[in-house]
């Protein structure tokens, strides 16, 4: 086997791992977690091998990068996600281009996809990103402001709100780890409190995807476990 099958298999052993061990109740619920390959800093052709395996779900950070890659893999049905930040200007070629955006962290931003989405297009996915602790450069809002932004989305009927997302700062140890994922679960059990139906906790990455499942993560987003070192 190559090391892009290895490393595929031992994710999704990683994965499967996590939910018996955490999250034993959901196991025969369907997909309880699904894996989104990050695979920005990686060519087209391990997309595609990654694809041959069966994974479905690929994320791209910047547009530049991705759009050769997709335009090269039209052939396959991959189901793509932006997972980088959002500048301005970029909102149209994602809004055409993804089928998911998981770093919507203000109104402008929302309102500028629901325009642009496409009107052929099904509504674009989103997850309102979700700034853990207060770290210069991160992107998204506090847990405080989730329940305002959310509610603009009643407004958006181009965009369809899935969820949350965050990028907590890294942290030695599983509790450490599971403590900051809980308090994006808890903002989104206060949503749906209030009578939201999320289904998205987009959260974990290669080095703490098992605290995330521990916290209620549906989809983990790994790129160095699957593909390697980014170069
Ligand atoms: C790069 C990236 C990942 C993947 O991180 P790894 O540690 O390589 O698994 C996940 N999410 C986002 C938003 C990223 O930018």
């Amino acid at each position: 086997m190559d090391d892009l099958t290895n490393r595929y298999e031992e994710t999704l052993t990683r994965i499967a791992s996590a939910v018996r061990r955490y999250r034993p109740a959901v196991q025969s619920a369907l997909p309880a977690v699904r894996l989104l390959a990050i695979s920005k800093g990686h060519p087209a052709a391990a997309i595609r091998r990654l694809a041959e395996l069966g994974q479905r779900e690929f994320g791209e950070n910047y547009l530049q990068e991705a759009a050769p890659k997709m335009a090269a893999l039209q052939d396959l049905p991959l189901i793509w996600h932006y997972t980088g930040q959002i500048q301005g200007n970029k909102t149209r070629a994602i809004a055409a281009g993804f089928d998911w955006v998981h770093t919507v962290d203000r109104e402008r931003t929302a309102q500028r996809l629901n325009e642009q989405r496409p009107v052929a297009a099904t509504p674009i996915n989103v997850c309102i990103q979700v700034r853990l602790e207060a770290e210069a450069g991160k992107g998204g809002i506090e847990p405080h402001e989730v329940a305002a932004l959310a509610d603009r989305f009643r407004d958006f009927p181009r965009l369809r709100l899935r969820g949350l997302m965050c990028i907590p700062a890294p942290r030695n140890g599983f509790e450490a780890q599971r403590i900051q994922f809980e308090r994006l679960a808890e903002c989104l059990y206060d949503l749906n409190r209030h009578g939201y139906a999320l289904d998205t906790l987009s959260m974990g990455m290669s080095d703490d995807l098992e605290a995330a499942i521990a916290a209620g993560a549906t989809l983990v987003r790994i790129g160095t476990a699957l593909f390697g070192t980014r170069t």
